[in-house]
């Protein structure tokens, strides 16, 4: 009997949006390896289901995304060190008949930054947002010896992220401000990167921006905005208009994808063609 083909996908809800299937088949496609991506729907309430039908459907991994990047620890057989430290599992790879959880949104986010032309290692960065994927962004960064100063809207949130990555004993602070403090009222000139990791400039809302108009931006400062549905968002030109540099979310979205990629395949990850692939459909998009 033939042996049928390897299968990865994606897990959350919704995720019908997402450009990892387009990235991901072109890659295999590409290397000839004969697997395939899919989308995986799975509702919340839903995922020890899921989980369940996945170590039974005999797949080499997965995706994952909101809202189970936490609630899946509990399915696993093992978390590595970064998604244990970060509290969320973005990748799922198989070992014999263990499942792994991973984090790959971190170092991918790395990548991108220095793809971008900015080395973390003694900058300061100023987080926007204090959710999943700036957990993510607040441990790449201190990890990789970047200051971080997370604002949030919801200031205990922001508190909670810096109380968790300060036990990590990172190698660079992440602080916050103890209590409510308006953009305006930081001294802005210390900063070098200005990371937006809030959902804010979102298609359909993507005339948003979690930057004030009237704030004036420092012209030194790297701008990266995780956004990447529309890749151009108000923020950039914000950012642009101001003389300062920018790096869009595409970058970091293929290379957590091409970090999962390795993991599952053991390949190295064909990661031009995966960005033109999901550029091409994100262009076909919006
Ligand atoms: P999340 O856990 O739901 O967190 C959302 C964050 O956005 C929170 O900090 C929230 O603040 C803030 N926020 C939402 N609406 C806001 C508003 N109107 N004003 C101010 N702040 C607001 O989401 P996530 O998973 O961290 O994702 C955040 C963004 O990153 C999304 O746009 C996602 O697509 C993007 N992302 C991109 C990549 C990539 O590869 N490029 C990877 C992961 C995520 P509160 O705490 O106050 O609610």
């Amino acid at each position: 009997m033939a042996e049928a083909l390897p299968r990865v996908g994606l897990i959350g809800w919704p995720v019908e949006h997402s450009l990892s299937p387009v990235m991901h088949n072109a890659a295999f496609r590409a290397l000839g390896l004969g697997w395939r991506y899919d989308l995986l729907p799975v509702q919340p309430g839903h995922l020890e289901a899921a989980m369940a039908d996945l170590r039974a459907g005999g797949f080499r991994g997965a995706n994952v995304t909101v809202p189970h990047k936490r609630a899946v620890m509990a399915y696993l057989d093992q978390i590595d060190g970064a998604a244990e430290s970060i509290g969320a599992v973005n990748t799922l790879s198989v070992q014999g008949r263990r499942w792994i959880g991973h984090n790959t949104d971190a170092a991918g986010f790395v990548r991108a930054v220095r793809e971008g032309g900015l080395e973390p290692a003694g900058r300061q960065a100023l987080l926007l947002g204090a959710g999943g994927a700036a957990r993510s962004v607040a441990y790449a960064l201190a990890g990789a010896g970047c200051t971080v100063f997370v604002y949030n809207r919801t200031v205990r949130r922001a508190a909670a992220l810096v109380a968790d990555l300060r036990r990590l004993g990172l190698d660079a602070p992440v602080t916050c401000s103890p209590g409510e403090r308006a953009l305006d009222e930081l001294d802005l000139t210390r900063f070098d990167l200005l990371v937006n990791a809030t959902a804010v400039g979102m298609w359909p809302s993507h005339e948003d921006t979690p930057w004030p108009d009237e704030l004036p931006m420092p012209a030194h400062w790297t701008v990266f905005d995780l956004v990447y549905n529309p890749l151009e968002t108000r923020l950039l030109r914000q950012a642009r208009r101001a003389g300062a540099k920018t790096i869009d979310g595409l970058g970091m979205l293929v290379w957590q994808g091409a970090l999962a990629f390795e993991l599952w395949t053991g390949q190295k990850p064909p990661v031009d063609l995966m960005r033109a692939a999901a550029l091409q459909a994100l262009g076909s998009r919006y």
